[in-house]
């Protein structure tokens, strides 16, 4: 049997995968003539864009679920090389996978820096796991014999992912501390000068105004110099008592993009062409955060599942069209928003490259909740004609 791989089952590889699957129904390729193989480090796709929040029993549904209906098969394993030459990839458990097409969809994860006390003690919310831990561990502290900053947290990196975090935050803490003497505070940390400087001029007083509104305390222009199990030394000589650290602070491809043999944007990221093809490699195609697609003839795609699900859309049905010597179909995508949650605050929806605001407070959360409890799931019906349906190459309109 012909032989694709997806590595990774993230909002790039689910839906290469169901892209993929489409694309034989749709070509009326016989049961056993291609066989799919997801290749992911968890039996799950995870709803990453909401590990900031609180509640995440949501958030992850058992690929059982999503792939069984469709024929595609699925082994949870880490994949720890790709052989271009040989055409396979190994996992840590000593498996060898041959393929006659691969997708690499092995996403991204947090920079952590060489910090001392980082490793040890700082959180994240990168992945459903890590946000779990975090859940835990406040917990813990809502338990335990109170002590200065129990129930501090420090959020590191006021980027997208540092503003959710932080301002959904206070909430939390009031919700979990409101028994205890200890006062809850959120205090984030940046860099940079000013705090959300990735979402531009028109968004920053927004973002700056909710920040005060929802009580996060901010310190810009710092670095953070030493993490420890009370608190943070910052670049500045002032130390924050805090029981808990939230990093947030940088993104970078994952590593498997390192066993291309071919070069990596400062993301770690790999080249690909309009139709997900890694340039420079035969039948291996990329997509999601591992890729750098052209969304325009200016625009580089975004570490984002903005376009993380439609390159994994096109890069599933290229795949197909590829080994069967059907016509592909190029991705370009000509529009970009961000939406950004701002907690009780609301949220900021911007639209354009120069993230010009579009709406804000309760219109823009609406959509905000749109789009996290609905537009980026799959069906959830275990009904094949559905998942495929989903999988279509068609993009989808603005929120
Ligand atoms: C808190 C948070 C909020 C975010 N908010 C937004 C937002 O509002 N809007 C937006 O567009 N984006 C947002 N993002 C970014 C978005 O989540 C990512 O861009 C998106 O998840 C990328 O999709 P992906 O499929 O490339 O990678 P991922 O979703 O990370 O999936 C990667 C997959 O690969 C698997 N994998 C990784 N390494 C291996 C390996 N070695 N072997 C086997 N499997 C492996 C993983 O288990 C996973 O299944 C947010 C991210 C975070 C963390």
């Amino acid at each position: 049997m012909t032989a694709v791989v997806v590595i990774g089952a993230g909002f790039a590889g689910l839906w290469a995968a169901l892209g993929a699957a489409r694309r034989l129904d749709e070509l009326g390729v016989p049961a056993g003539t291609v066989g799919i193989t997801v290749l992911s480090a968890q039996p799950f796709h995870d709803i990453r864009v909401r590990n900031y929040e609180a509640e995440l029993s949501d958030c992850r549904i058992p690929l059982a679920d999503l792939l069984d209906p469709v024929g595609v098969a699925h082994v949870a394993t880490e994949v720890t090389a790709i052989d271009p030459g040989a055409r396979s990839v190994a996992t840590s458990g000593g498996a060898v996978f041959g393929y006659d097409r691969l997708v690499l969809a092995s996403g991204s994860h947090v920079l952590k820096p060489d910090i001392p006390g980082l490793r040890e003690y700082g959180f994240d919310v990168d992945t459903h796991d890590g946000a779990l831990a975090l859940q835990r561990h406040l917990g813990k502290l809502v338990g335990s014999a109170p002590t200065p900053g129990a129930a501090s947290v420090v959020v590191v990196g006021a980027g997208l992912t540092g503003v959710e975090a932080a301002c959904e935050l206070p909430k939390r803490l009031r919700a979990l501390f409101s028994r205890g003497t200890a006062t809850p505070r959120v205090i984030l940390i940046d860099r940079n000068p000013a705090v959300g400087s990735d979402m531009g001029p028109s968004a920053r007083p927004v973002i700056e105004e909710a920040l005060s509104r929802n009580g996060v305390e901010t310190r810009t222009a710092v670095g953070v110099t030493e993490v420890t199990e009370r608190g943070v030394s910052l670049s500045s000589g002032e130390r924050l008592e805090a029981a808990t650290v939230v990093w947030c602070a940088g993104m970078r491809a994952s590593s498997l993009t390192e066993q291309l043999p071919v070069p990596r944007d400062r993301l770690g990221r790999v080249q690909v062409d309009d139709y997900l093809r890694v340039v420079g490699v035969p039948s291996v195609f990329a997509a999601g955060d591992v890729a750098a697609a052209r969304m325009d003839d200016e625009h580089l795609s975004v570490m984002s599942c903005q376009h993380g699900r439609p390159m994994g859309r096109y890069a599933g049905y290229n795949v197909i069209s590829d080994l069967l010597g059907e016509p592909m179909l190029a991705l370009r995508i000509p529009w970009y928003v961000t939406v950004l949650d701002l907690g009780p605050a609301g949220a900021v929806y911007t639209e354009g490259w120069d993230r010009v605001v579009v709406s804000t407070g309760a219109a823009a959360k609406a959509t905000k909740q749109t789009i996290n409890t609905r537009r980026i799931y799959p069906p959830l019906t275990r009904d094949r004609a559905e998942l495929l349906a989903a999988a279509a190459p068609e993009l989808q309109a603005r929120p």
